[in-house]
């Protein structure tokens, strides 16, 4: 079809590199006009009274954004920024513009589809096409060797179904230029919102933090480059994964993949680049795994709908979990008592991240330990998490909840072991949880175990300067 001027309306993939929607309107010679819509319900608060939108991943969001508009700039063209409802505001703006089509990604879950049906609605009564494209995971879903409906329930089918029958699309470029309209016809280009306009508070610098995240597709390929080129981590990532601490036992691409500020497929190139030109192993294979894991859990919430949003999830599983604020409040302050758990919760508390491992640990103990519904769980995540994914979030909580499709029946986490097996030392204890700090070696993850004098020496008062444990965990370890 030949259009005249095309929007091209950015949600989760802001970037200008393998951009199909973005690409494609280029590829027409139409005009085209990026905008982003800032939609304020992103940044209401949840049912349990957090934001939506935690400050962490709103700031990276702002960040994005501001990158997004530079990038498009230096291309010729600009960004166009609107506040309100997409469904509204996209479909007010094109008509002013006289715009005949709209670009955008598809998404997959409730909230998302919801804007995208009125949308088109609004677009199709006003006699605006729209064309929507597929472009946030590893494979495309058209290349699938199944229909959505019959994605197989168990992770290991379905991997290794795509990896043999399937393959990865190639990115597509970066356009050349955009063929943006003169100034004369646009309205302002709007201004980047802060985060007070959302009743939110600039987070407070954290040295311990495992780095600093920037927000945007420059700061994304950037760190492309350094885990992979400069740093030459990749070839260890299957046995440094499990970390605790720092920026380099794993990627840390997770916020830029959730923005869609770099694309699955980039990695995908850099890692079979990294493979030709220094090594090719199993860390190297074991990335792209985990990229599978991401597409898993957004093709079973596609094909599952808003039951991942359910108490009982997709197993339909009976609601017999606990409801207590106080202990709950506990969990989320980092103030259980469990060493581990709290380390982990004030690491998330104060900046915006936990490493997979400690997501897995904390997630187990809420739900096994303490037997509160999943599903509070889940909703913390959503607000505290830089990189917040609506499907790795809810996909994974389901499966620590034992209502995803996971064959094992409970995945239970024992807190000290795990404790033992990744943080031997106490060390990543000890760095957040500074009232244990004198405490040596592993002794740090049971202070309920140790004598009065041990914990006087170390100047611990249990129930006074750190929590009395919530549970009895008493046993192997
Ligand atoms: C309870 C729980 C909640 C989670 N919530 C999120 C979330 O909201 N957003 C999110 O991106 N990840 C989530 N994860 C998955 C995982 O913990 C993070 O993707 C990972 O820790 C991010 O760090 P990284 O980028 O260094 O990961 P790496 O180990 O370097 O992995 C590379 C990429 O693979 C993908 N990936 C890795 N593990 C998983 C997984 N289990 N599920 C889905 N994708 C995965 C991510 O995109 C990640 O960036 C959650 C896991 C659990 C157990």
């Amino acid at each position: 079809m030949n259009f005249k001027r095309i929007i091209v309306w950015f949600r989760n993939d802001l970037r200008t590199r393998d951009q199909e929607a973005l690409y494609k309107a280029c590829q027409t010679g139409a005009e085209v006009i990026p905008v982003y819509c800032f939609d304020h319900r992103h940044f209401e608060p949840t049912a349990l009274g957090f934001p939506k939108t935690g400050n962490y991943r709103a700031k990276f969001l702002l960040e994005s954004v501001k990158d997004l508009r530079d990038n498009l700039i230096d291309l010729g063209g600009n960004l166009i920024l609107l506040r309100g409802k997409p469904e509204v505001e996209v479909i007010t703006f094109a008509e002013r513009m006289e715009a005949d089509a709209i670009f955008f990604s598809e998404e997959v879950s409730a909230e998302e589809l919801n804007v995208d049906k009125s949308l088109e609605k609004a677009a199709w009564s006003k006699g605006i096409a729209t064309e929507s494209f597929w472009q946030s995971t590893l494979y495309h879903i058209d290349d699938l060797p199944f229909p959505v409906s019959q994605t197989p329930e168990v992770f290991t089918q379905f991997r290794k179904s795509v990896e043999k029958m399937a393959s990865v699309r190639s990115t597509y470029p970066q356009p050349s230029s955009i063929n943006f309209p003169s100034k004369e016809r646009l309205p302002l280009e709007g201004t980047i919102p802060d985060l007070n306009t959302y009743g939110l508070e600039e987070p407070e610098a954290e040295h311990r933090s495992v780095m600093q995240f920037d927000g945007g597709e420059s700061a994304g390929l950037r760190r492309i480059q350094a885990y992979f080129w400069e740093e030459d981590r990749l070839k260890a990532y299957k046995e440094t994964r499990n970390g605790l601490i720092g920026a380099d036992y794993s990627s840390k691409f997770s916020a830029w993949l959730a923005l869609g500020c770099i694309s699955p497929r980039t990695i995908y190139e850099e890692v079979k680049r990294y493979e030709k030109e220094r090594k090719k192993n199993q860390s190297t294979y074991w990335l792209v795994f985990e990229l599978i894991w991401r597409d898993y859990f957004r093709l079973i919430c596609k094909k599952h709908g808003t039951r991942v949003f359910h108490i009982g999830g997709i197993k339909h599983q009976k609601d017999s979990w606990r409801r207590d604020s106080a202990d709950f409040q506990r969990w989320c302050e980092g103030m259980t008592g469990v060493p581990f758990v709290d380390a982990n919760m004030r690491e998330l508390k104060y900046s915006g991240f936990m490493s997979n491992r400690g997501r897995q640990n904390v997630a187990s103990f809420l739900v096994n330990d303490l037997g509160i519904d999943w599903t509070w769980g889940a909703s913390y995540f959503e607000s505290q998490l830089i990189d917040y994914d609506v499907c790795s979030n809810w996909g994974n909580w389901m499966y620590v909840g034992g209502v995803g499709n996971d064959p094992r029946e409970n995945r239970y986490f024992n807190i000290l072991r795990q404790g033992k097996n990744y943080d031997g030392n106490g060390d990543y204890v000890r760095l957040w949880i500074p009232e244990l700090a004198a405490i040596k070696g592993f002794d740090i993850h049971h202070p309920w175990e140790l004598s009065t004098t041990e914990l006087k020496s170390a100047g611990v008062i249990l129930g006074d300067t750190y929590p009395q444990t919530m549970v009895d965990l008493a046993g192997v370890y």
